[in-house]
């Protein structure tokens, strides 16, 4: 990112991604309401997640547990008005804090990891909703279940009584090649389209989110949505700038 991007306010860069999701819906004939931001504020302090709630994004993802918890506690004032998603990998003896504190959890690639989860999850608390991470890229990526095994782990996570089963997310491989970007995307929702089917219909009906897009990518995975589901792109570098390393 070039330093004039870096010194530009919360505001312009939300303005400035909202204006490529908009472009690329105009390219690819999508509609603007379909495409969901979930600010990825991961390094990121709970201010920055103050400042992107005044400016109107209320889902934050976090990928280690203990950062994410930390940062909710930090603003537990404003709860309600937050929605966190988990998206990073996850070891089962870490279920518990992910079940406890966490709305969302994208990166289930395992039925140990998602019992867990419905076990875990606090009594009266919603559901948990849960997307299967699938790698789409095969050998160039070692998170989520092959293609092949989405579908049964997929309806085995629909059975457990402390998730809802919404959807599916791909962190496919870094390239600037994007029709091999589109190619992966387009793997992800071909495999949407056949869980949906299989689906019980009480489960069919909440199963409606495609986790895919991140700065680097957004185009393509705007021009491989679905009408018949809401893209939640993740969002970090373009929001919150270059993260510091660890
Ligand atoms: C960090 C991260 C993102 C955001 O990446 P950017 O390229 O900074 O937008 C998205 N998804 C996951 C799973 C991540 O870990």
């Amino acid at each position: 990112m070039s330093q004039a991007e870096e010194s530009n306010s919360f505001t312009e860069r939300i303005a400035a991604l909202k204006a490529r999701i908009d472009t690329a819906c105009n390219q690819y004939g999508k509609h603007p309401e379909q495409i969901k931001i979930l600010a990825v504020s991961k390094t990121f302090p709970a201010s920055s997640v103050k400042e992107a709630l005044a400016a109107g994004l209320h889902a934050f993802g976090e990928n280690y547990v203990q950062e994410g918890v930390e940062k909710i506690q930090q603003l537990i004032a404003h709860r309600r008005s937050l929605e966190w998603h988990f998206i990073g990998p996850l070891q089962s003896n870490k279920t518990k804090e992910v079940a406890e504190h966490f709305d969302w959890m994208h990166s289930v690639d395992r039925e140990k990891i998602a019992r867990r989860l419905s076990e875990q999850r606090p009594p009266g608390a919603k559901p948990l909703q849960v997307c299967v991470q699938v790698n789409v890229s095969g050998e160039n990526s070692k998170s989520g279940v092959m293609p092949s095994e989405a579908s049964a782990l997929a309806l085995s996570i629909a059975s457990l009584p402390n998730l809802t089963l919404r959807g599916l997310m791909a962190i496919p491989e870094p390239t600037e090649d994007e029709a091999l970007q589109r190619s992966r995307f387009a793997e992800l929702t071909r495999l949407f389209q056949e869980i949906r089917v299989a689906l019980p219909a009480p489960q069919q009906a909440h199963f409606d989110t495609l986790s895919m897009g991140m700065s680097a990518d957004l185009e393509a995975a705007i021009a491989e949505s679905l009408p018949q589901a809401a893209t939640m792109v993740r969002i970090g570098t373009a929001l919150f700038g270059v993260r510091p390393t660890r």
